[in-house]
C-alpha cells in the first residue's frame, strides 16, 4: 500500500506503518509493548472505531464491509465507539496506513478516498491495527522470497527489513493480504521480491484475507478457545 507522508502526519516506515519514534524501528511492537487489543470475558475482542464523516456513502459501505468481514471468521468485533478510551479513528489522510497494534487512546488509520477504498486495503490496514506486519518482513522470509535489492528505489530499502515476527505456526503465504506486490518500491519496473524456488508463482495479488491471515488472527487472539463453532480449518 503506497503512501506519501503528509505534513503533520506521523512518520511512516515500511510503506504504510506509522510509528511514534525511531526507537520502535525493527522491534516487534507486540513484544516490546502491550499492543494487543483486550479480550472480553465473553471471549470476543471488541475494538471501537469511528469513521470520519468525509466519506461518501459508497466509500463508507466498503469500509464497513471490511470491518464486518472479521466477524464471522474470528472473535474480533469492530464496534462503533461510544466512550471507550482506546479506539481506531478511520480518516482519509495522505495515503493508506496504520499503526501496528493498539497504541492507546485514539489511533489514526488512514484510508485516503483516493487510492485506499478497496476491500483488501481496508482488511490490510485493520490487520496492522490488530498487530500484524507485512508478509515480506517475516523473520523466515529469506526461505520464500529473495529480495532484489538492486531493483529497489534508493531510500526505500528499509521497507524490506526483516522483523522478529511471531508467525503463529503458519507458513509464508504469497497470497496473504499482507504481502506487497512483487514490484513494490521498484525503481525500474523489475520485481523487488522473487519467490523461491519458483519465481513464477502468483504473488502479492490477494483481493481479501487468505486462510492463513484468518488463522493468524484466531491464534494470536486465541479465538478458538471460546468458539468451537469456528471451522477447524480457520484455527
Ligand atoms: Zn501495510
Amino acid at each position: 500500500m503506497w503512501l506519501v507522508r503528509g505534513v503533520g502526519e506521523p512518520e511512516l516506515i515500511e510503506g504504510d506503518i506509522s510509528i511514534h519514534d525511531d526507537n520502535e524501528r525493527n522491534a516487534d511492537p507486540c513484544t516490546s509493548r502491550d499492543c494487543m487489543w483486550p479480550k472480553s470475558s465473553d471471549g470476543k475482542v471488541y475494538i471501537p472505531y469511528v469513521i470520519a464523516n468525509h466519506y461518501s456513502d459508497r466509500e463508507r459501505q466498503i469500509i464497513q464491509r471490511g470491518l464486518d468481514s472479521f466477524s464471522f471468521i474470528t472473535c474480533i468485533r469492530f464496534i462503533p465507539r461510544s466512550n471507550e478510551r482506546d479506539y481506531i479513528s478511520i480518516e482519509s489522510l495522505n495515503g493508506c496506513y496504520s499503526y501496528i497494534g493498539r497504541t492507546g487512546n485514539a489511533q489514526t488509520l488512514s484510508l485516503a478516498r483516493s487510492g485506499c477504498i478497496y476491500h483488501d486495503t481496508v482488511q490490510h490496514e485493520l490487520l496492522h491495527a490488530l498487530g500484524f506486519n507485512h508478509e515480506q518482513t517475516r523473520n523466515d522470509r529469506d526461505s520464500y522470497i529473495r529480495v532484489a535489492w538492486e531493483n529497489i528505489m534508493e531510500g526505500k530499502e528499509h521497507n524490506f527489513n526483516k522483523k522478529e515476527t511471531l508467525n503463529q505456526g503458519t507458513t509464508y503465504d504469497y497470497n496473504s493480504v499482507m504481502q506487497y506486490h512483487k514490484t513494490a518500491f521498484s525503481k525500474n519496473g523489475l520485481p523487488t521480491m522473487i519467490p523461491i524456488p519458483d519465481p513464477n508463482v502468483p504473488f502479492g495479488t490477494a483481493t481479501e484475507m487468505s486462510q492463513n491471515d484468518i488463522i493468524r488472527i484466531n491464534r494470536l487472539y486465541q479465538c478458538c478457545e471460546f468458539f468451537s463453532c469456528l471451522a477447524e480449518k480457520l484455527c
